[in-house]
């Protein structure tokens, strides 16, 4: 899989996570000090065993959870210092999520689906449909923009996701295993358009537990226990001490 090359290591990160921990009320500790940084125009896989804490590093890396201790800066501002509107409004124009499940709205077509995604985006109105419908043409879905979600197969609705993902241009892609529901076929299809997103400049983040597709990826970051135990970059692993 081939990915555009990250900016040189003295451009700011695009994210910054810096000695993060969480612990859920009850007393699991998620993770435990956890430091990385991701800069522009990079494409990278998050791997771990299962409750390992990947889903919550992600959450994490998209403000929609916040650390117990520690620091997540995007572009330079720190997340921590931010109130419920200001995170929203970070989130609809920096960030783009795509979940396992798809989460589509069951009530809305697949064009309708998609325009949520410009809601926090600061889009008119009137703007909103015609970038829905060039979204879902760049994910090969132009044929099926008035399609509910009942009415497409599974791979059809992981693209719809990724339509509205991607819909108002944001800097990072957040995917927690995108290709976990989907057969082979389309979840190489879903990969193929992550690191089609990537080539053209978004910076890419997926969480997966399918060794083939994490392999293919330029950078790999293992989780075990709520550690970061390794970060591979391109054959080259720093050792961590973990
Ligand atoms: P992964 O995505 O790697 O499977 P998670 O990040 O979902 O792992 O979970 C890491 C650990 O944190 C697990 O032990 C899980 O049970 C726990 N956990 C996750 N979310 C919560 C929550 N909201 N409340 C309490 N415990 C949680
Ligand atoms: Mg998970």
């Amino acid at each position: 899989m081939t990915s555009r090359p990250p900016d040189d290591e003295t451009s700011a990160p695009v994210l910054l996570v810096d000695r993060v921990s969480r612990v859920f009320p009850g007393g699991v500790t998620a993770l435990r000090d956890v430091s990385l940084a991701v800069r522009r125009g990079e494409l990278l896989a998050i791997v771990g065993p299962s409750g390992s804490g990947k889903s919550t590093l992600l959450n994490l890396m998209g403000t929609l959870d916040l650390p117990s201790s520690g620091r997540v800066e995007i572009g330079g501002t720190d997340v921590t210092a931010l109130n419920d509107r200001q995170l929203s409004t970070l989130r609809g124009r920096t960030l783009g999520f795509v979940f396992q499940q798809f989460h589509l709205t069951d009530g809305l077509t697949a064009v309708e689906n998609v325009s949520t995604g410009l809601l926090y985006a600061g889009v008119p109105r009137r703007d909103r449909r015609p970038l829905a419908e060039e979204a879902l043409d760049r994910v090969g879905l132009a044929h099926r923009t008035g399609h509910l979600p009942a009415q497409l197969s599974g791979g059809e609705r992981q693209r719809v996701a990724i339509a509205r993902a991607l819909v108002h241009g944001p800097e990072l892609i957040l995917a927690d295993e995108p290709t976990g529901a989907l057969d082979t076929a389309n979840g190489d299809s879903v990969m193929e358009l992550l690191a089609d997103l990537n080539h053209d400049g978004t910076t890419v983040a997926v969480i997966t537990h399918d060794r083939d597709i994490a392999a293919r990826l330029p950078r790999r970051i293992e989780i075990r226990d709520g550690h970061l135990t390794s970060d591979t970059l391109n054959g080259a692993t720093s050792a961590l001490g973990q």
